[in-house]
């Protein structure tokens, strides 16, 4: 299916679902302040499946801030739910959530991190890594813990990562085990429906999997067995272009990945207060408006910059390329303006930095419309460039 195929009709029912059957209602948050515009009564609560846990509809990526100001404003307005990674900023992202949360009472809010302990990690290497994360952290437990960036039911169901997952619960460390993923995410999140041990899942969501059956499908079945449901990457990449002169309209991108009701929450990435103040006025209205509408369909006019994790370039380069997660290196520097972050990708990607010079022609066609083999040779450059350089 091409952007254009797009069936109108598909996504404008889920860009325009009702809140109704939500409870509204705000927790009493005593130090709210000028920023909260919204009043608390107004705010759209949804219960995180079995977990209980109930979130305002907007949470807070916290992957790219580094001012703990903005956690701060994010705390002070209303929002209680903040996702963090074992590895994001080298740690010094979970460290700065540990220095804010510290003097706060642990039941006003909840901690999401994730640990990627790559692939032939032991059990032991696991449970390290989620005790450096508390120390970090400073916190005895955190509320959800995700194995990072899973992208096949192998990786799922890595024993290993289970028997850890288990033991890390069963030691207190951990409130609920969940995945993160953002490649495959319709087959993973069936899977894991069920097999049944998995508690929450965050996924990658946003309006351009508006006719992506198969997800919307898998989501749904995921919400009904009781599992918890986070959305990422909501805005698609955040642009259209490199040159960054089309920017998606991403408080209605926002509005649309949480107008699918088996969507509990979203933890788009903040970095500023203006982010913080458009994404929050998101959290009591998810109503697209027609010019909303508009914009978004517009969007899914242009090949943009993101890459949809569909896998469907999987084995197509005739050098066996890891296609997907260039592109999504990509993506990161040239949409998300994360240069550390593509730079990560690419080296785990484990390709030379020109690693199609020696193919005289592209094999590999992506759904998204992409010019792959010009994207592979912009974005494999970036592991020259020594990490000090880069944000
Ligand atoms: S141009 Fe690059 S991505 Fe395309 S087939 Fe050749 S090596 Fe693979
Ligand atoms: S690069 Fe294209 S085909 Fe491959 S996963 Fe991304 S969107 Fe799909």
């Amino acid at each position: 299916m091409t952007n254009s195929s797009l069936n109108r009709r598909n996504f404008l029912k889920l860009g325009t679902a009702a809140t109704a059957g939500f409870v509204a209602g705000g927790r009493n948050h005593a130090s709210a302040n000028s920023f909260n515009q919204l009043k608390k009564n107004d705010v759209i609560y949804r219960t995180l499946g079995n977990t209980g846990i109930r979130l305002p509809i907007v949470s807070m990526g916290v992957m790219r801030a580094d001012n703990p100001n903005i956690l701060k404003a994010a705390y002070n307005i209303g929002i209680t739910h903040f996702d963090t990674a074992h590895g994001y900023q080298e740690g010094r992202n979970e460290e700065m959530v540990g220095n804010f949360f510290k003097d706060k009472p642990r039941d006003s809010f909840i901690i999401a991190t994730k640990i990627n302990p790559g692939r032939d990690a032991s059990t032991r290497d696991f449970l390290d890594m989620l005790d450096v994360s508390l120390r970090r952290l400073q916190m005895e437990y955190v509320d959800i813990l995700y194995l990072h960036a899973v992208s096949d039911t192998k990786h799922l169901y890595n024993e290993n990562f289970i028997e850890a997952l288990k033991l890390a619960k069963s030691e207190g460390k951990v409130k609920h085990v969940g995945f993160s993923t953002h490649r495959n995410m319709a087959d993973l999140i069936n899977a894991a429906v069920d097999n049944g041990f998995y508690e929450v899942i965050l996924t990658t969501y946003n309006f351009r999997y508006a006719d992506d059956e198969h997800l919307n499908n898998a989501l749904k079945r995921a919400h009904d067995a009781g599992i918890g449901i986070i959305g990422m990457k909501n805005m698609a990449g955040g642009w259209l272009d490199e040159q960054k002169t089309k920017p998606v309209n991403c408080k209605a991108a926002l509005k649309w990945a949480l107008s699918n009701p088996h969507v509990h929450t979203c933890i788009p990435g903040i970095v500023s207060y203006e982010m913080l103040m458009e994404n929050w006025s998101v959290a009591s209205d998810v109503q697209l408006d027609n010019k909303e509408k508009n914009d978004l369909e517009l969007a899914l006019h242009e090949t943009g910059m993101f890459c949809k994790g569909c896998n469907e370039c999987e084995g197509q380069c005739s050098h066996h390329l890891p296609v997907s997660d260039l592109m999504r290196s990509y993506m990161y520097n040239y949409a998300y303006s994360y240069p550390a972050k593509a730079r990560e990708t690419v080296l785990a990607a484990g390709v030379s930095d020109n690693p199609c010079s020696g193919c005289m022609e592209c094999s590999v066609h992506c759904r998204a419309g992409f010019d792959v083999r010009k994207k592979i040779s912009d974005i494999a450059r970036i592991q020259n460039v020594p990490s000090e350089f880069l944000v």
